[in-house]
């Protein structure tokens, strides 16, 4: 009896191939020869990988040649096809943006009427235009948009930035936001039982994976005079651990700490009296 295997679809190359092929390891998903990166299975998982064309994602999830696929949102938008959004992944993360040469002034939207836009997500920048009632003439290029302005090409570009050094590099700035973007779990509209069944235990794990890197587990040495004081600042999953030290009068006390907080939070254990503060990674975390 052949194993129903669900079909992923990863970017061949590029910048979310890494962050792609890492999620999956790190969700215990072992994968053979990534190297010769056509399509290969997972050793203990029923998956099969198909690496492609980030820009073809949403298409082959659309008709089911995939199952489901990790693009970024701007190409999920910009191709427009039949995809469930089933989880936002966290990396990849970029905005979609209108960038005119620095030395000119930008007056808004407005101003962007019957201008050159060159761009590589026509689609988007359509839509935006339209939101705003203005009529522009879009250009479309494939690559390195960020030089056409300086070569005549554009007036302005409507690009893909992170850091914004591309553009700045380029004699630009940024002036508008269009969309913000991050990669994102995809899925086919019409999955079978079975393979919903799949995504579910994938899913499962993908969170697990990303809330853990949102925590740090904590351990530390309290005075025992100081233990309520303590314990109040931790949050814990449930509530802190706190076992005695072998010395009279100590406790050590163990917890969880989201990123967002940790540095504040430590800062006031210090203040607290807590002392040896070890702070470690976690792997997974199920809640
Ligand atoms: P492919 O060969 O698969 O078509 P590509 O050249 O279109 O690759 P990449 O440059 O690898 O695409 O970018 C893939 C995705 O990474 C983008 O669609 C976007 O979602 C995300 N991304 C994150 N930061 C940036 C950035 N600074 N510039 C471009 N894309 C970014
Ligand atoms: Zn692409």
């Amino acid at each position: 009896m052949s194993q129903i295997r669900l079909k992923i679809a990863i970017q061949k190359s590029g910048r979310l191939y890494e962050d792609s092929v890492q999620l999956l390891k790190e969700c215990g998903i072992q994968l053979r020869n990534v190297k010769d990166r056509l399509r290969t299975e997972a050793d203990n998982f029923p998956l099969e990988v198909f690496f492609l064309r980030d820009d073809d994602i949403p298409q082959y999830v659309e008709d089911g040649v995939a199952d489901i696929g990790i693009v970024g949102e701007n190409v999920l938008q910009e191709k427009n096809k039949k995809a469930f959004v089933v989880e936002a992944l966290g990396f990849g993360k970029c905005r979609l943006s209108l960038a005119i040469p620095r030395a000119e002034e930008y007056e808004g939207v407005q101003s962007l009427q019957g201008k050159k836009i060159a761009t590589s997500y026509p689609f988007i920048l359509q839509e935006f235009l339209k939101e705003h009632n203005v009529t522009a003439d879009i250009h479309e290029i494939s690559g390195s948009v960020e030089i056409a302005p300086g070569i005549g090409l554009a007036d302005m570009v409507a690009d893909l930035v992170s850091s914004g050094s591309t553009l700045f590099m380029n004699g630009l700035k940024e002036v508008e936001t269009i969309l913000e973007s991050q990669a994102v779990m995809i899925s086919n509209i019409a999955l079978s039982s079975e393979q919903e069944l799949i995504l579910q235990k994938l899913l499962f794990r993908i969170r697990a994976v990303k809330k853990a890197q949102k925590n740090k587990y904590i351990l530390l040495n309290a005075p025992n005079d100081q233990l309520t004081q303590i314990i109040g600042l931790l949050p814990g999953m449930k509530s802190p651990t706190v076992l005695p030290l072998a010395i009279e009068g100590w406790s050590s006390v163990h917890s969880v700490l989201s990123e967002d907080t940790f540095w504040d939070i430590i800062e006031q254990l210090k203040e607290a009296g807590a002392e040896g503060i070890l702070v470690v990674p976690i792997e997974k975390m199920i809640v």
